[in-house]
């Protein structure tokens, strides 16, 4: 009889964990109270990034801190009172930008985005979903005449770190996005990333996948885990299941289920915001693109362009506050010809962020059988795979692809 399991969540890492599983010959229940891909994994900007590999709190964060202090910088927003609620949190992410923190997590998210478009290209391939798949890189865009001198710097360092780039001046970005307005100094095309033009497709065709190779997909509210004398059971509001092993993979509502069992885990948000816009006739883009000083991306979709905001640091469940994204929009309108609202709605979700800006990946201390896979914060959508992988790898005794180590829960736990 082959082994069992449950997969709580079903965003792309939930379902990427359940396909790796599978794989690996267990018979997987996949469990998520909405259909899969219908919350961060829904909303993203669709880039998978092979260049992600600088976490957002390495020492330039300290230099950006002043700039940061007014509460109006497009990048980042916060709640004073998340904050002060989030002492040891914001504490511990800020000290992971010391430079010391800074060369093993480089490395650590190295091993994780050079398998990203590889892995998902696979099994697209296998889902069926390769055309929705666009493999024309990612653009970085600077709008001030230090521009240049910027891109060429992180071309440098990216090149340095294995990752190629392309730095294009002002006629050379015209001639790669035409229908970019000339507003722009610089670009850096980031060539080893792709994008896709829906990321819930993606997830679903992946759960699909899963479901006709044998796969159960369930849906239900989880409400409670729970060692058993053989595995773990999962109460949900459609009964109990039960498995020789459980995989948390509930994103930004990971750390919830954990806590009765004694784990407490250092979990926070990112969130951001979305919006869908149509543009003017005939307008195009090939590739999303990132407004480095305005803080958004524009990334084109099946349903229209989608521009997403820059991080705010709130709790997860706090009401919307739509001032990052509604100052995004007429910058982005300077860069693109934006027309109306393509949806009346503005979405909003969390980006599941550890203080060292690494995931969890690997088995609860004290707790054989209970699997951890989240925290991928701004790289969930694109590193999936790759974390299921690593999950099921280790699950079944193998060697993974990459260097669990740095993954490991007990860095926390
Ligand atoms: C604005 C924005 C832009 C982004 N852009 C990119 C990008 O371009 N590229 C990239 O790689 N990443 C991007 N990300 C990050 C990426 O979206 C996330 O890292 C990723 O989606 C996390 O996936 P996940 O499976 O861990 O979580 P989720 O997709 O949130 O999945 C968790 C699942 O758990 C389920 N769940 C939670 N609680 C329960 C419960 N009690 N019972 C049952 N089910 C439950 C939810 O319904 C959900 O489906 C972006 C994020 C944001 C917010």
């Amino acid at each position: 009889m082959s082994r069992t399991a449950i997969v709580l969540g079903a965003g792309m890492v939930g379902v990427s964990c359940a396909l790796s599983l599978q794989k690996r010959g267990f018979a997987v229940t996949l469990i998520d109270r909405r259909e899969p891909g219908s919350e961060t994994s829904y909303g993203n900007a669709g880039v998978i990034s092979r260049a992600s590999i600088l976490p957002l709190n390495n020492p330039s964060l300290w230099k950006s801190l002043a700039a940061y202090l007014r509460n109006d910088h497009p990048a980042i927003r916060y709640r004073w009172g998340h904050l002060f609620k989030n002492p040891g949190w914001i504490l511990r992410f800020l000290a992971e930008a010391r430079p010391s923190r800074l060369q093993h997590r480089i490395a650590a998210l190295d091993s994780l985005t050079s398998l990203a478009l590889p892995l998902h290209r696979a099994l697209m391939d296998e889902a069926g979903v390769r055309h929705r798949l666009r493999e024309t890189g990612s653009l970085k865009v600077w709008r001030s005449e230090a521009g240049p001198e910027k891109a060429q710097a992180e071309k440098l360092w990216f090149e340095d770190h294995g990752v190629r780039c392309e730095v294009y001046d002002r006629q050379g970005l015209s001639a790669l996005e035409p229908d970019l307005n000339p507003i722009f100094s610089a670009g850096l095309l980031q060539m080893d990333s792709g994008s896709v033009d829906w990321p819930q497709a993606i997830v679903q065709a992946y759960a699909a996948l899963f479901a006709s190779r044998g796969g159960r997909v369930v849906t239900a509210a989880i409400e409670d885990l729970s060692k058993t004398a053989d595995g773990w059971s999962v109460r949900t509001d459609g009964g109990e299941k039960r498995a020789d092993i459980a995989v948390i993979a509930l994103g930004p509502w990971s750390a919830e289920i954990l806590k009765p069992l004694g784990l407490a885990v250092p979990l926070n948000v990112e969130r951001g915001y979305h919006r869908h816009y149509h543009a003017q006739a005939g307008r195009k883009l090939s590739r999303p693109f990132l407004d480095v000083e305005a803080a958004y991306m524009l990334a084109p979709m099946e349903k229209g362009f989608r521009l997403t905001s820059g991080v705010e640091l709130a709790h997860r469940d706090a009401p919307d506050d739509h001032a990052q994204i509604d100052e995004a929009l007429p910058r982005a309108k300077e860069a693109f010809a934006l027309t109306q609202p393509a949806e009346t709605t503005t979405w909003r979700g969390s980006r599941p962020t550890l203080p060292d800006s690494l995931p969890m990946i690997g088995e609860a201390p004290q707790n054989p059988g209970l699997w951890l896979a989240f925290g991928n914060q701004h790289i969930g959508f694109s590193t999936g795979p790759v974390t299921g992988e690593i999950l099921a790898a280790l699950v079944a005794g193998e060697t993974p692809v990459a260097d669990p180590t740095p993954f490991a829960p007990e860095r926390y736990l």
